[in-house]
């Protein structure tokens, strides 16, 4: 196994294929900044959100992104290991004890609290780079306003940030109550660069960009403009190998609690990927792939392994095994499957499991 490339599980043998497209990435990391006006960096916490670190962020890098950040300091090292040279900013800080691990591979923690800032100051080498990050209405990470000026003497950050819980929702009141409460924090640190926005904080407007953009679903097509068509390319191409066709002549159930009663006549396809592969439990009877160009309904639970669809309404030809049913693809996307499991892309892309054969396409 790859270090930096969990899924490797062969195409031919894996029930779930992941296809990701790495220049519809770049095109997207491209898009943000000229939205922005602003260079911005790759949030690839999570394994580039279940994507794949090693190719995505190689992809960003040779477009010319330089700032990464991740969620823990495991991420940074597994990182610097595919890109020394970049900037990598770890959003969770330093945990006690961690300092020397950050700065041995120039690893720059966002610092969150009072006790993060002191305790960096008292182990991590005096010219040792660290951010900060001030909470604006998130209530999650970050130091509160009120705080900044408990900071320790000599505590210099080269990057502020926060962090926006709304810029989804544009209309939102929240969104300027933080850009207001922002500006006025970051004037405290005239030196440091800037960062707010997040995917949808870029389509906020370019008083949200300060210095840095700090973008992650767009980058990998999710819709950071909900209710609005999406401006980013498609990544993800996301299938399921039919493993077994069955004409039901005789009305049945389908699948565990017996919870779809299918009547004579019908289709059913029975596909290699289950909850275990990150296809949530939740989209049995709700969710829908596509055969050909036709949308095709899962039946019954999903199970651990297996979904059965009824593929009645697709030409026979088209439904066999060895064939795929396309669960992510062009005319139904990440964000619709989550739509139907009711959750949202970002839990859809990183639940994909290690059973997942990725194939990537395009890049560097
Ligand atoms: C995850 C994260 C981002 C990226 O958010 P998206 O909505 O995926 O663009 C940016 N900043 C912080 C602090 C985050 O935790």
């Amino acid at each position: 196994m790859d270090d930096d490339f969990p899924g490797d599980i062969p195409p031919e043998l894996a029930g779930l294929l992941l296809t990701v497209d790495l220049d519809a990435v770049a095109g997207n990391w491209r898009l943000l900044c000229d939205r922005l006006s602003k260079p911005c960096a790759g949030v690839v916490k999570a394994d580039a959100y279940g994507l794949g670190l090693g190719p995505v962020a190689r992809t960003l890098a040779a477009a010319g992104c330089t700032t990464f950040f991740v969620a823990l300091a495991e991420e940074g090292l597994r990182l610097r290991r595919i890109l020394p040279e970049a900037r990598i900013f770890v959003l969770t800080g330093a945990m006690p004890g961690t300092e020397r691990v950050l700065t041995e591979a120039r690893l720059i923690p966002v610092l969150n609290t009072l006790e993060q800032a002191a305790a960096w100051l008292a182990h991590a080498p005096a010219d040792a780079p660290h951010g900060l990050h001030v909470d604006t209405g998130m209530s999650r990470l970050g130091l509160p306003p009120e705080d900044i000026d408990a900071l320790p003497a000599g505590f210099a950050p080269c990057l502020v940030m926060s962090h926006l819980a709304c810029a989804d929702d544009p209309g939102h009141p929240l969104n300027a109550a933080q850009l207001a409460a922002f500006t006025q924090a970051r004037q405290r640190f005239p030196t440091a660069e800037a960062s707010l926005a997040n995917s949808s904080g870029v389509f906020l407007g370019t008083g949200y960009g300060f210095d840095l953009g700090r973008p992650g679903i767009a980058l990998y097509g999710g819709n950071p403009t909900p209710g609005a068509p999406n401006p980013m390319r498609q990544v993800v191409t996301l299938e399921a190998r039919i493993l077994q066709v069955r004409h039901v002549d005789t009305p049945l159930t389908v699948g565990y609690g017996a919870t779809h009663q299918c009547e004579g006549g019908t289709r059913l396809a029975t596909v290699a990927a289950g909850y275990a592969d990150g296809v949530h439990r939740a989209l049995g009877n709700v969710g829908k792939g596509i055969l050909g160009d036709q949308s095709v309904p899962m039946v019954g639970r999903v199970s651990m392994d297996l979904i059965v669809f009824d593929v009645t309404a697709v030409p026979a030809g088209l439904a066999r095994p060895g064939q795929s049913i396309t669960l992510i693809g062009p005319s139904h996307t990440a964000d619709d499957l989550a739509a139907e499991a009711g959750t949202i892309s970002y839990e859809i892309l990183t639940s994909l499991g290690h059973r997942t054969a990725r194939t990537y396409v395009g890049g560097p």
